[in-house]
């Protein structure tokens, strides 16, 4: 049995946590797969659907985790090709034509040194219009600035720049120009397609990269709607309008990610930590879900341990309070995939252990069902019960239950898978999936067999129940019982 934990691990997918041995050993770690757009077409999706439901044996809704489709935004990347720079080189950044992209040679590496370069070299990048959005003088960075380069010309329709700090450019990297949102429209053709993808496949949530402000959130979810979906939205905050524009963002979406791989580059180092804990407070406060991304265990792409000061990260976002914390290159491409999700997994729970939550009073909210939410929590931790079990209908309660930052489990029981799925990635809910059933007074007996089935709940153990009485007669929640299981 592994140890209940609170705060959720987001694992992005890709190669290294799709192999059967990895994923099946970490699954029951997982709180919700990422499935990041920037990297994935419609065929790539279903192949991997394919792959989850082959490995785990399983149809996609039964999967125990939320799936979150990571749309790509206003983003450029560079072409597919691997390019050595040097300091002090020059190069263009220029959106190639399909000829152009074709009459690349097939080896994956370019090595300026190893070529006579007579002109310069040429970066494709899949946005044509960068040399209207950046001037002489100012800054462009890839790969998380990785690689630095610094803005001399506009030349014909590309940007020329001076390389100031070289190194690898891998395949296919975000291209920045730092502080400086670029104004490229909310949706490009590419985004439109994935969401009308998103709208019909089996995902719970939709991450919306590079949000600005709250009309483009309500852009999302128009495009959503006339799609015939209500996915909830989570916004990515990584540009410099979105932080400014922060209140109106977290009233118009259902989550927020504090993105700090983009957000690094568009704002200062020192900035980061301190926009992280406002954003992560704000959205609390709201009830917002909350998660923290990007190189949270880093060095474990590589390596089989992580640095000491990731794993204080991982424990401190938990001090935070964060729904959830994420992996990225460590479980898409990394090489000790199981091994980042296991020590994110010991650090959370060491942690958890700790810094005791319970945040109750801080919480503002006018929902009808708040106070009795809060109630049920106040009378657990008075009567030292450690389950609070809440039949959903609507999700309304887990959102409630989780956003009190509850210092014990909430077992969220739902009839509607979607619902079920979706309520994997909140701070400290356990949903489980219970058969639509006529015989109303079975209920209590089912649930419970259930739970002593599947979570385990100990013999004897008294356990909050939260539920609408009667059942079935469209109540909202209105009743709070102590059992003994
Ligand atoms: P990305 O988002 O990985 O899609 O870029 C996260 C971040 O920017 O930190
Ligand atoms: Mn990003």
């Amino acid at each position: 049995m592994i140890e209940e934990r609170k705060t959720k691990i987001i694992a992005t997918i890709g190669p290294a946590l799709l192999q059967a041995n990895v994923l099946r050993q970490v699954l029951p770690y997982i709180g919700a797969f990422r499935f990041n757009f920037s990297h994935l077409n419609e065929s790539k999706v279903e192949q991997i659907f394919s792959q989850l439901r082959e490995i785990l044996g399983m149809q996609l809704e039964d999967i125990p985790v939320a799936f979150i489709a990571d749309l790509r935004g206003r983003e450029i990347r560079s072409e597919a090709v691997t390019f050595t720079l040097q300091q002090g080189e020059e190069v263009l950044f220029k959106k190639k034509t399909k000829e152009e992209l074709e009459l690349l040679e097939p080896s994956p590496m370019r090595k300026a040194g190893s070529l006579l370069i007579k002109k310069p070299q040429i970066i494709g990048i899949d946005h044509g219009f960068l040399y209207n959005l950046v001037e002489p003088g100012q800054r462009i960075t890839a790969d998380d600035g990785e690689l630095i380069f610094s803005v001399k010309a506009i030349e014909q329709k590309a940007v020329r720049v001076v390389v100031e700090k070289g190194g690898v450019l891998k395949s296919h990297k975000a291209i920045n120009v730092p502080g400086h949102d670029l104004k490229l429209p909310m949706h490009s053709k590419e985004d439109k397609r994935s969401l009308r993808y998103i709208a019909k496949q089996r995902f719970n949530w939709v991450a919306a990269s590079f949000v600005n402000d709250a009309d483009d959130i309500a852009e999302v979810r128009s495009f959503l709607k006339k799609q015939g979906s209500s996915l909830p939205i989570i916004a990515k905050i990584e540009s410099n309008l979105a932080v400014k524009n922060i209140d109106e963002i977290i009233d118009a979406a259902e989550g927020v990610m504090v993105a700090r791989g983009d957000l690094g580059e568009n704002f200062a180092d020192e900035d980061v930590p301190v926009i992280q804990e406002l954003v992560l407070k704000k959205a609390r406060e709201k009830g917002r879900v909350n998660i923290i991304a990007t190189q949270m265990l880093d060095s474990m792409i590589e390596n089989p341990r992580p640095k000491r000061a990731e794993a204080t990260d991982v424990a401190q976002s938990s001090r935070l309070r964060a729904d959830a914390v994420m992996l990225s290159g460590e479980t898409a491409i990394g090489k000790h995939p199981g091994a980042a999700i296991k020590v994110m997994h010991r650090i959370l729970c060491a942690s958890e252990k700790y810094w005791t939550s319970n945040i109750l009073q801080e919480y503002k909210s006018k929902t009808d069902i708040m106070p009795i939410c809060r109630a049920a929590l106040q009378l657990a931790s008075a009567s030292a019960v450690r389950h609070v079990i809440t039949v959903t209908k609507r999700g309304k309660s887990a959102v409630l239950l989780s956003s009190f930052r509850p210092d014990i489990t909430c077992i969220v029981a739902g009839m509607n898978k979607e619902l079920v799925q979706r309520s994997y990635l909140y701070y400290a809910i356990s949903p489980i999936s219970i058969k639509e059933t006529t015989e109303k007074d079975k209920r209590f007996a089912e649930i419970l067999q259930n739970l002593r089935k599947v979570r385990r709940l100990k013999k004897g153990e008294t356990v909050i129940f939260l539920y609408a009485y009667p059942f079935f007669m469209k109540k909202s929640t209105n009743t709070i019982r102590l059992l003994e299981v």
